[in-house]
């Protein structure tokens, strides 16, 4: 029994062996794919506990990051790109190439100091929903977010024209009392630049004269932004009354009388830019050199040695050098007998050579003190067939560059501007107008 039993007892012990040894085999045999298994399931089973810390994270277990829209606006400088500026401010290349995308007017690649860009920005994801450049007052170009990137919009902010009048007595000078009535020096200048080819306004303004303008103001929502056109002017300079009227011809856009002359003329009164004119200045008065009045066949202006001088007219250049007495001296020819001279210069425009052509406005050479000159001056004559004139009085031909069908359509509406000055103008000016007329 006992044998039985203990071979009963090696029976299984054998079969036990035999089962482990059989297990070992197994294992060996498919090693890796149970141990993949394994791993798997252990993975598996360890994901359940751990919700957010995962490998791998699903949409649904972020907690939204709250996001707020930022508005800002800077002020671009000189050398400011699009990118610079927007990578300043967080937003990416990929945001940036999308703007440039519908930048269909190039006005991003553009950017000019002074323009202001304005920016909504979600932060702090730092993503860009809007941009709007603003480029004046009125125009904007809009850049929107939309699914595909941006979209690009201009905007325009209506302008309200307003016509405004003003009239002014000159007591001190044109800029003093000019600034004094509210009238901006890029507006004053806008006057002299319509009446330059009738009054010098180096030499020719008194005491006592006048003028008055209806001009543009121009608002945005009720804010006034600036000025626009002189629509009319008139200048009452030493008696004479001058008038201007704003007139848009097929061609141009120019300035008239009420009869449809142009303003424009053959001459400007003065060659040079008259703000640069000092008027305490007589050189011939009694001539240092000779101690005695000599008589004066020209106009003298003042101004500092370099300054620029014009050429009153279109024409030809006759002469350019030294003259005995006027130093260096260019005369130009205009045609038809015309002729004006510049002497005392310091030096010539480049381009001024004998025989060259020159355009009015032109400049043709620079103040100085060249020959009998005691301080930096130009002198300028105006000659009619070599017979001297005086250039601040000497009548030149108007030239009307009107159809006769222009002509009819320009009058009515002359006469309503005319019409609409006298309603305005103060009942002072009505009567000196009225005076002068009865004097002339
Ligand atoms: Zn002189």
């Amino acid at each position: 029994m006992d044998k039985l039993l203990l071979s009963k007892g090696l029976f299984w012990t054998s079969l036990v062996l035999l089962l482990i040894g059989g297990g070992l085999l197994l294992w060996d045999g498919s090693s890796e794919p149970m141990t993949n298994t394994s791993k798997q399931s252990t993975a598996r089973a360890s994901a359940g506990p751990i919700p957010a810390k995962a490998d791998v994270p699903s949409p649904e277990h972020i907690k939204p990051i709250p996001q707020t829209l930022e508005s800002k606006t800077v002020l671009l400088q000189n050398g400011d790109s699009l990118s610079r500026t927007l990578n300043r401010l967080g937003v990416s290349n990929r945001q940036i190439a999308q703007l440039l995308q519908v930048d269909e007017s190039s006005v991003l690649s553009n950017l000019q100091p002074g323009q202001k860009l304005t920016t909504d920005i979600l932060v702090p994801s730092n993503d860009l929903k809007n941009l709007t450049l603003s480029v004046s007052r009125e125009r904007a170009h809009v850049f929107k977010q939309v699914d595909s990137g941006y979209r690009y919009k201009e905007q325009l902010t209506p302008i309200e024209t307003v016509l405004a009048y003003k009239e002014v007595t000159i007591q001190n000078s044109l800029f003093v009392d000019g600034a004094t009535a509210g009238i901006s020096d890029k507006l004053l200048l806008k006057i002299t630049g319509i009446f330059r080819w009738d009054i010098d306004f180096a030499l020719d303004i008194r005491q006592g004269d006048r003028f008055a303008l209806l001009y543009e103001e121009r608002f945005i929502d009720g804010e006034k932004i600036g000025t626009g056109h002189i629509i009319a002017a008139q200048f009452i300079n030493n008696g004479r009354v001058f008038e201007a009227l704003r007139y848009q011809l097929e061609q141009q856009t120019d300035y008239f009388t009420r009869d449809g002359l142009s303003l424009r003329k053959a001459f400007i009164r003065s060659p040079v830019d008259f703000t640069r004119v000092s008027s305490q200045f007589n050189p011939h008065r009694l001539h240092p050199i000779f101690k005695t009045s000599r008589p004066h066949q020209g106009v003298d202006y003042a101004a500092a040695t370099g300054t620029p001088v014009q050429s009153s007219g279109d024409g030809s250049v006759a002469f350019v050098g030294e003259m005995k007495g006027y130093g260096n001296t260019v005369i130009i020819d205009h045609g038809a007998g015309y002729t004006t001279l510049y002497a005392h210069l310091n030096g010539f425009a480049d381009h001024v050579i004998a025989g060259r052509q020159v355009a009015q406005g032109e400049t043709i050479a620079y103040v100085g003190q060249t020959g009998w000159a005691t301080g930096p001056h130009l002198h300028y004559e105006f000659r009619i067939n070599g017979t001297h004139q005086n250039p601040e009085t000497v009548d030149i031909p108007y030239d009307s560059p009107m159809s006769k069908s222009e002509l009819m359509a320009f009058l009515p509406y002359a006469q309503t501007l005319m019409e609409r000055l006298k309603r305005s103008r103060s009942q002072d000016m009505a009567k000196y107008l009225v005076r002068l007329s009865r004097k002339n």
